[in-house]
């Protein structure tokens, strides 16, 4: 009887074991289906492009080792059991995802096929460790990250990928069962009026050759030196894998061993300190998805419950002027503009500005992981919440909540000649260096002769810092006392 393969969050060929296991069982039909359910958190604006593009990709993909991707949209619950049936597959296989939802859909999904005589066999493709694999020695989960990550490092290397299939045999698709099936654009992901997607197309290239082209440049160019220069946000510093990483374009395991490969071939001019660090920042994605395991709730409930207490504001005004990058603290906006433009927002830019919106401005992490999910081509269920909570101070291995990031310095100190805030917030790119990151400082002749007008062309300050920053501290104490 013919398989089936269905993708989600794996939209690769290569080292996809579930794809491979399907592949040796026959004739094969490979499946996507937009999930529309409310039963699971839809995609936001920037990762639905992106998948748009990584669809189409993958497909080109299938189609040139002879296979086909068959495209639906609608409530995977009722879909799948129903093309397997109609294809007659006697076998089927996928890649597990960790969150909640879809758990509880393939466990589902499991119990009904296999009632139904169908084999199911479900594999890890995303992760180096499955979430429940690594355990603390009194059996449990971790909570704190370095110990988690040295015990994944006492336990070796990580196993190598697996080769593409190197043919995909199609099975027959009942007629109707194709007149039933989507093209990409009849998805319809991308956006039309307005098409806010240009400076996504520019920076990104979706899918799986994507994806290794990224790492190949990552290797050659930038990892030397990772380890000290990933903190500057106005240069090429980091690999920018995460989207690819998202989507599943790129394993963590072919990203490990593709950096050994260029390490043992004097390829990476990088240090065994820059690798070691590079390792460990996909470490921190595997705690992520440890932590998403163990607590499903992790995008909607504190982890540390003192923080349930906590007396945000409601400022309506404040979370409008963060997330369009008018708050008058220049990295911050430039952050925001960035995410905007890009889909993308470097890390340290991201933690200072996560660390604005709920310190400075009080305000919900919750607000920020929603703003962001909308936003961010990378956007990606374990690794939003954890970092929204881990900024707030509610999560596991938290920033002690009295750290709260003053814009302008973090500015001065990673981005000192300003070059990141001249690029993303234009209207600044006059202003001297020494001002770059405090506009309000500068006089009134340097603002005159860089053409700024504060209020007008850009905004004054919308909080102070010093007082903001109390206000924060102050919250976090009572909560602590509580
Ligand atoms: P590199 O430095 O090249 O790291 C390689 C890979 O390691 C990344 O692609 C990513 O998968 C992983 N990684 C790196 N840093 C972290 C980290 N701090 N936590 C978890 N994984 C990490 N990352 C996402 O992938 N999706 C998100 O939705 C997301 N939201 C975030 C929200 C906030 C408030 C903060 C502070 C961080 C968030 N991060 C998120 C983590 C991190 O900022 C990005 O993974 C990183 O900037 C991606 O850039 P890169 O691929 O060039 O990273």
């Amino acid at each position: 009887r013919p398989a089936l393969f269905w993708f989600r969050d794996d939209l690769r060929l290569s080292d996809n074991p579930a794809l491979r296991a399907a592949s040796e069982h026959g004739p094969l039909t490979c499946v996507y289906i937009l999930d529309t359910s409310t039963e699971r958190r839809a995609l936001g604006g920037a990762a639905r492009w992106w998948l748009s593009r990584s669809l189409q990709a993958l497909s080109d993909a299938i189609a040139a080792k002879g296979g086909e991707l068959l495209i639906l949209r609608g409530d995977p619950a009722e879909l799948l059991p129903d093309v397997v049936e109609r294809t007659g597959s006697g076998y089927v296989a996928w890649n597990r995802r960790y969150d909640r939802a879809a758990i509880a859909l393939d466990k589902a999904l499991k119990a009904e096929l296999t009632e139904a005589g169908v084999a199911v066999e479900s594999f890890n493709a995303n992760l180096l460790n499955e979430p429940w694999q690594v355990k603390t020695k009194a059996d449990g989960p971790f909570k704190v990250f370095t110990p988690y990550w040295r015990a994944v490092r006492e336990s070796g290397e990580p196993s190598a990928p697996l080769p593409a299939p190197a043919r995909l045999s199609r099975a027959r698709l009942p007629a109707a069962l194709r007149e039933q099936t989507l093209t990409v654009a009849g998805l319809a992901l991308e956006p039309t009026t307005p098409d806010w997607a240009g400076g996504l197309r520019e920076a990104w290239t979706p899918g799986e050759d994507g994806a290794r082209d990224r790492l190949d440049t990552f290797l050659d160019e930038t990892i030397a030196g990772y380890r000290e220069a990933r903190d500057l946000p106005d240069r090429l510093s980091t690999s920018r894998l995460s989207p690819h990483l998202r989507f599943g374009e790129i394993s963590p395991r072919q990203i490990w061993h593709a950096t050994r490969a260029a390490e043992e071939a004097g390829r990476t001019p990088g240090s065994a300190s820059d690798v070691e660090k590079f390792f460990s920042e996909i470490g921190w994605r595997e705690f992520s998805y440890h932590l998403l395991f163990h607590n499903p709730e992790l995008a909607s409930v504190n982890y540390d419950r003192r923080f349930d207490a906590m007396s945000w504001e409601t400022d309506e005004a404040g979370l409008a002027a963060w997330q369009k990058g008018l708050t008058g603290y220049p990295i911050v906006d430039a952050g925001l503009r960035e995410l905007w433009q890009t889909g993308w927002m470097h890390n340290r830019v991201r933690m200072i500005t996560a660390s604005f919106l709920i310190k400075h401005l009080l305000t919900d992490w919750r607000a920020g992981e929603t703003w962001f999910w909308d936003t961010l081509v990378d956007a990606d269920p374990a690794n939003n919440p954890a970092s929204w909570q881990w900024v707030a101070g509610s999560g596991a291995d938290a920033a002690p909540y009295f750290r709260v990031f003053n814009p302008v310095t973090q500015g001065e100190k990673f981005d000192p000649k300003g070059a990141y805030v001249r690029r993303f917030v234009p209207e600044l790119a006059e202003l001297d260096d020494k001002f770059i990151h405090r506009p309000w400082d500068a006089p009134a002749g340097e603002l005159k002769k860089s053409g700024i007008l504060l209020g007008s062309d850009y905004p004054k300050p919308i909080i102070a810092l010093d007082f903001g920053r109390q206000r924060a501290l102050d919250a976090f104490a009572a909560l602590r006392s509580e």
